[in-house]
């Protein structure tokens, strides 16, 4: 059972969930490396097709208080949807009285299906959704602290995991043994092209 504080930290994964019985895995792994980097998401969805991840700034969300919320669209004459857009870092140096009571609630998206078929193990294919999902929310904390993002900081960002995942690669499978017993790949259980 999760603990409270997991429960309601939890960004909601139930689309990658369901595409693959293992994607939970690598959500866990991510919060290991880094029980910050998910704090501004609240949503980890599928990408049907496409490149490995998207952030989309586009999907944005912002939870803050009511009256802050009234605040801003009032005196700052700003659309509530556009509030959801507007970086962080903007809107604090406009309102810095407001910016530590906003909270990020934001979306990135995995291509389970597409790492699935293209990972030669469960063991590759969760790490390289863990990376995936590190890249874009990387993508998204560059853009709301620094009001813009590139690949630069992403690439190393999945860069410096995967260094951490081979120095670690044991510690990993012997605190997930699921990660063995392949359903994927060669070695796998389900027909290439139907994951
Ligand atoms: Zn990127």
């Amino acid at each position: 059972m999760v603990t409270w504080n997991e429960f309601v930290h939890a960004a909601d994964e139930r689309q990658i969930d369901q595409l693959y019985s293992k994607a939970h895995i690598a959500v866990k792994i991510v919060d290991m490396y880094n029980p910050r980097i998910l704090d501004n998401i609240a949503v980890i969805a599928n990408l049907a097709s496409g490149a490995y991840g998207v952030y989309n700034s586009g999907e944005n969300k912002k939870v803050l208080p009511k009256d802050v919320e009234t605040n801003l669209v009032y005196y700052g004459r700003i659309d509530r949807r556009n509030l959801d857009n507007i970086p962080k870092k903007t809107l604090s140096q406009y309102y810095p009285q407001a910016a530590n009571q906003i909270k990020q609630a934001d979306t990135v998206h995995v291509n389970v299906r597409r790492i699935m078929q293209e990972m030669g193990s469960d063991f590759d294919a969760v790490i390289e959704i863990a990376s995936t999902i590190i890249h874009e929310a990387t993508h998204e904390l560059e853009r709301e602290t620094m009001g813009t993002t590139s690949e630069v900081g992403p690439v190393n960002a999945e860069r410096h995991f995967k260094q951490w995942v081979n120095q670690n690669h044991q510690m990993l499978a012997g605190r997930f043994p699921e990660l063995q017993g392949d359903v994927i790949g060669p070695a796998g259980t389900l027909p290439p092209g139907r994951v």
